[in-house]
């Protein structure tokens, strides 16, 4: 199983360059792909699930020229968009029992067997009757994820997925991730880091349609460790601080900012050490990334 990612550079015609020379290489599993609003996570979903075309690169999976067989890709792709709607009248089983129809599943015993199952996995199968407009955000997302697991896919995307979630419903959504993530390419984009902290063995972080950091969360972590700083300041000082130093997070707590910089050593007296956690390597990417645009 691989997902071979070259040179993936787009621009949208209004003049936005949502991606810009992106490689990647993917293996089985889970793989996050951390960004922030804007970076281009759904652009390159979209164009690995074959919805758009890049300017330049190449995409290949499992030997398949991903650009150029379209078909032979979407008989193996799961796709859960960022943005979906279901009619809303409907419910989950006949939704379901639609869309296994349009994947090819058209042996009645089969695509009944099929559509139970997919209801069971995703905590659906109580429900079923009811109709999808009166879901919740999470049972909607669970809905969305049974869709794309329709045929077995080896390769699955989730754009965003816990965006909107509460705590419980995100939760019982990424178990249900990790479930399916073992023998399968999967590729979970995300704001969210401690979706990709909980989740994923690899990421990769890209900011303002650059790839700047791919590895596995702990080497992304060990990467800066020794170098995050924190210091509580008085929010008048704020200002100076941030002229003054490479400011990655500012953090109310108790109503006070505590401020994470990021220097080679000790910025001043009144910092201390901080243990870095995924968090401070998000934000130092990103700011980074920013800066590099
Ligand atoms: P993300 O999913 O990480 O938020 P997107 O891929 O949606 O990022 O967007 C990346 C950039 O491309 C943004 O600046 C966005 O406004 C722009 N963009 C996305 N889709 C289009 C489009 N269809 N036409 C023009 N610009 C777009
Ligand atoms: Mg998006």
């Amino acid at each position: 199983m691989e997902l071979r990612i070259q040179g993936i550079s787009k621009t949208y015609p209004g003049g936005v360059q949502a991606l810009n020379g992106i490689s990647l290489t993917l293996g089985k599993g889970m793989f996050g792909l951390l960004g922030p609003n804007g970076a281009g996570k759904s652009t390159l979903m979209r164009t690995i699930a074959t919805l758009q075309d890049p300017d330049e690169g190449s995409i290949h999976f499992n030997g398949i020229d991903v650009l150029r067989e379209k078909r032979e890709l979407r008989k193996r792709l799961g796709y859960l968009p960022q943005e979906f709607g279901f009619y809303p009248n409907l419910n989950a089983e006949l939704i379901l029992d639609h869309f296994a129809t349009l994947k090819g599943i058209v042996k009645a015993g089969e695509r009944k067997e099929t559509v139970r199952s997919l209801l069971q996995q995703t905590n659906l199968y109580e429900v079923r009757g009811k109709r999808v407009g009166g879901f919740s955000g999470g049972m909607k997302q669970r809905l969305g994820i049974a869709v794309a697991l329709l045929g077995n896919p080896e390769l699955i995307i989730v754009d965003e997925p816990t965006a909107g979630l509460d705590p419980i419903e995100r939760n019982r959504f990424l178990n249900l991730l990790s479930e399916i993530g073992e023998n399968v390419v999967v590729i979970l984009s995300t704001h969210i880091v401690a979706d990709v902290r909980e989740l994923c063995p690899q990421m990769a972080i890209i900011a303002a349609g650059r790839l700047v950091f791919t590895g596995s969360p702990q080497e992304a972590i060990d990467a800066i460790q020794g170098k995050i700083w924190k210091t509580v300041v008085a929010k008048t000082e704020l200002a100076r601080f941030q002229s003054d130093f490479d400011i990655i997070s500012t953090r109310l707590v108790a109503g006070r900012p505590v401020i994470h910089v990021f220097s080679e050593q000790q910025p001043g007296e009144q910092f201390s050490p901080v243990e870095s956690e995924l968090e401070d390597v998000y934000f130092h990417q990103i700011h980074q990334g920013s800066e590099a645009a």
